[in-house]
């Protein structure tokens, strides 16, 4: 038996693996941070015999509350991914599992690599409305993409940004951005009268560093980007001081933050500034993604789930908004526009929970694609 994390998003660390029925894990604390979540890792091992991998800091972590009703998802292909069964124990994550092959992946969510980042815009940018560029390159030399989608040609459409993946063990911000980049360039009818009134900024990846070194929450430096958006330090914290930049150059009309939530089970938005215009706007962009995509509601959010969860991941209610130190308090106050926070839940939606479920990360991609949607009927507004 072997487990190793040596690889893109890797991350674990083995406190024991000499008896396959009493496998001892703990999730690694980000590299230069404290906080814990994510994991990702490859079992390498005798296939079809039954497994116990206890995580034993599952309590410790930064959302352990997130590890309740929560399943571990694997795969034997890297292509399709599945639940197994799990169960949060006295503060231990504990997976049950006789593998079908002797090599298995166990991950937090649905990993999205860097090698996908790059087919994506190998991809995308065979479109001629697509063009690729580099903002900028982080402390570990990667570059941060943006994605400009449309044609502008006398400046007069409107500036939609979406960025995701702020914090990189959110995968699903990403898998998110990956299926609203294709829908938009899938050349249906819909696309072309969303990019007749609109240009896209989009960002699939704000924290390709963290997303490498298996991080949850934190670039390389230890920075939760989230919080630097006031004064985003140009060393510490370049991937937020690129994109002001850059958003100060085009303007913004429309901002989308996309992130993943760790104990909340519903995907929901959250609208920054208090005004009634701003209500209204939120709740019609909600109503019309509701409409759009099966895997939106407009029911629960941190607000309705003040009670039950006391830690949260980028709430309206979060501290730190009198400074705008969060990307959808900054935007709304510098661009005066509406500024939506998306969640997308790590757990099963409560209506699916319990089945053995497939492809979790399909969601996402189909919830990209819904979301030219509302967006258009916001720009019609
Ligand atoms: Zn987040």
């Amino acid at each position: 038996m072997n487990i190793s994390t040596n690889f893109d998003s890797g991350s674990i660390r083995v406190v024991n693996d000499t008896d396959v029925m009493n496998i001892q894990l703990e999730i690694a604390k980000d590299n230069n941070a404290c906080t814990q979540q994510w994991f990702h890792f490859h079992l390498q091992t005798q296939a079809n015999i039954n497994h116990k991998i206890r995580i034993i800091n599952a309590g410790k972590c930064t959302f352990a509350t997130g590890f309740d009703d929560y399943q571990v998802i694997a795969s034997y292909d890297q292509e399709t991914w599945f639940r197994v069964p799990t169960v949060y124990l006295g503060n231990e994550l504990h997976i049950e599992h006789a593998p079908n092959e002797s090599g298995i992946y166990y991950a937090y969510f649905v990993p999205y690599s860097s090698a996908r980042h790059q087919q994506l815009i190998s991809s995308s940018q065979m479109a001629d409305i697509c063009n690729v560029k580099s903002l900028g390159f982080t402390s570990h030399k990667q570059s941060i993409d943006l994605f400009k989608i449309g044609v502008d040609k006398n400046g007069k459409k409107k500036k939609v940004w979406v960025i995701a993946r702020q914090h990189p063990g959110e995968t699903m911000a990403q898998w998110f951005a990956e299926g609203l980049i294709k829908k938009l360039l899938d050349n249906s009818p819909m696309s072309h009268t969303l990019l007749e009134s609109a240009i896209f900024y989009i960002v699939p990846n704000m924290n390709p560093d963290g997303s490498i070194l298996g991080n949850h929450r934190t670039n390389s430096n230890g920075k939760n980007l989230n919080r630097q958006w006031h004064e985003p330090a140009q060393v510490e914290s370049t991937e937020v001081f690129h994109v002001q930049q850059a958003m100060k150059e085009s303007g913004v009309d429309l901002f989308i933050d996309v992130h993943g939530d760790e104990e909340i089970p519903y995907s929901f938005m959250m609208a920054s500034g208090a005004s009634n215009s701003t209500k209204e706007s939120l709740n019609s962009f909600k109503n019309n993604f509701e409409k759009a995509s099966p895997n939106f509601q407009s029911k629960y959010d941190y607000d309705t789930h003040k009670e039950t969860f006391g830690t949260r991941c980028c709430g309206s209610t979060c501290t730190g908004k009198s400074t705008f130190s969060k990307a959808t308090d900054y935007v709304e106050h510098h661009h005066k526009c509406l500024s939506l926070l998306l969640e997308m839940p790590f757990k099963e939606l409560d209506d699916t929970r319990g089945a053995l479920e497939f492809n979790p990360h399909h969601k996402f991609i189909e919830m990209g694609k819904a979301a030219i949607v509302p967006i258009l009927a916001h720009i019609k507004e």
